[in-house]
Order: C-alpha cells, then structure tokens, then sequence
C-alpha cells in the first residue's frame, strides 16, 4: 500500500483515529472519548482534515447495518448506547473528504489488521474476540470476515454460571449473557473494582471467573467454525494472565473432542498488533474501499 489512509477506531467509550499505510507509518494518533456523534464524528474529521487522503476506514462498535445497498447502509442500529441509535458514521466523512469510505464493524476490523500484520498472518480461518466494556469476535472464514444478515454479535451467546458468581449480570438486553458476565462492567460491579486495579485474592477469584466464562465462548467458536486460532484482545483481556488461564482451561472444557493437539498450545493468544489491531484494520478497510472505487 502506497496511499496514505484516515483510520478511525470508535468505541462505545473511546474513539481513536490517525492517518498512514501500514501500523509502522501510523501518525496524527488521537484518541478522545466517545461522547454524542456530532461533537466525536466532528473532532475525528477535524483531526484527519489535513492533506489529501486516498481513502478512509472505519471500524465502529454497533450494531451496524452492512448491507450494501441497503437505504440505512452505515447506520448504527439500535444501541442502548445513548443517542447513538440511527445514526449514520459513513455520510458525515463522504461529505467532508469526497473520498472512499470503508466501514466494518470494531472485530471486523480488528481482524483485519491481525490477519495482515499481526498474530492471523497467513491463517485462513481465526477468530478475533474483545472483551471491554463489550464483548464481541469478527469471525475470518477463508480469509474473510463473516457477514450475513447483520453480522455476528457472538458476546450475546449463552454461558453456564461460575458456581460462585450471584453477579446478575450487566446486559441491557439479556441480562447474563456471556456480556452480561464477563464484561468491564460486570468484572467492576463484581468485585467493587476494575479488573486493572484488582490484586491478591480478589485478583486470583476475578481471573478465575472471567476465564470460565470466556472458555465457553472459545470452546463454542471451535465447535462451530473450527478456527486455526483465537485471538483475545480488549481491555479486559489484559488482566495479568487472562489470556494463558483462558487456553489452559480451553481443554477440560473440550473434553478431549475433537482432541487436537493444535488446542492444547498456543490456540488463544493476545493480539499480535497489541493496541493498535483496531486501527489497522481501519486501514484495510480504506484500502479495500480503494481499491474497489477506482
Ligand atoms: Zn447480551
């Protein structure tokens, strides 16, 4: 890639933007938080409005509608999150470049980035799930994010309970989902504290309940898109040793089905672009809205 991109990031609580080719080049890094749409669109356009941009890429939190054609192409669909619901992230950035613009959903994008620079290189099928104030994944099939009727929301599915959780669970929609109970806010709410500031035997219960519930979602996306591997990023998933509990508990819940050895090591694994996975996906996405324009 020679042309210079706009990436944005957006998140339900921050949004992120720069300008590049490559997670290397990366520049005019910014991050603010997600406030109303007017005023976090307006600071990201104003900051990416210098020079001339080839295209640029969006990977946003959703519920998204994708389809392409679809009268309500690049809108937010229903969102508990406030006064985001019907809003479109697309047009706002047409109009203020005259550019190409590429959207996808936060793991969609994400997993771009990993699977051109980061720890998807050169897998054909993987899996790239966040655990933040949301959980979600962005499925790479054959080298290509699942889309569909919307797309997938997998941190909706259902979870057994730890046996020593009473958390009823922080999801506006299903209440304990796999969100609901191992989201940040139903780490905070469980244990008084952010999962950063927890330590000694609060840690250690904390770690232990989160990995129960984020094995589950493993063990589900094995059995139903039997990936070359699982990536776990997200705010949540840099609690210390989140991510090596979550492959290490990965074989009980298996139970020796299918027994691969290729599960038992080095199957989940943090990101390999570390914080910037988002924003080089958003670089993939300008890219392909690129390449398809011209
Ligand atoms: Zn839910």
């Amino acid at each position: 890639m020679v042309a210079i991109y706009g990436t944005v990031e957006m998140g339900g609580t921050k949004t992120s933007c720069a300008v590049g080719s490559s997670p290397e080049d990366l520049s005019r890094e910014m991050t603010i938080p997600t406030t109303d749409p007017r005023e976090t669109l307006g600071r990201v356009i104003d900051h990416l409005a210098i020079g001339s941009l080839a295209a640029v890429g969006i990977a946003s939190f959703g519920p998204l509608e994708l389809r392409p054609g679809h009268p309500e192409y690049g809108n937010i669909r229903f969102t508990p999150k406030e006064d985001w619901s019907g809003v479109d992230v697309v047009g706002p950035f047409q109009a203020a470049f005259d550019v190409p613009v590429g959207l996808d959903t936060d793991v969609n994008g994400a997993a771009l980035g990993e699977r051109e620079w980061g720890a998807g290189r050169g897998l054909g099928s993987f899996v790239y799930v966040t655990v933040g104030t949301g959980i979600g994944g962005g499925a790479v099939v054959e080298g290509q994010p699942i889309h569909g009727l919307g797309h997938p929301e997998m941190g909706h599915i259902s979870v057994r309970r730890h046996p020593d959780d009473d958390y009823p669970g922080s999801c506006p929609a299903h209440g304990d989902c796999l969100e609901g109970l191992a989201n940040g806010p139903a780490v905070e709410g469980r244990h008084d504290a952010p999962g950063s500031e927890l330590g000694g035997d609060e840690l250690d219960r904390a770690l232990a309940i989160e990995a129960f519930y984020l094995t589950q979602l493993v063990r589900d996306l094995v059995y139903t898109l039997a990936p070359e591997r699982v990536i776990l990023g997200g705010g949540v998933s840099l609690m210390p040793g989140l991510v090596e509990r979550v492959g290490a508990g990965l074989a009980a819940e298996l139970a020796g089905y299918p027994g691969l050895v290729e599960h038992e090591q080095g199957f989940v694994v943090p990101p390999g672009l570390g914080r910037l996975s988002g924003l080089a996906g958003g670089l993939i996405l300008a890219d392909v809205a690129f390449r398809s324009s011209g």
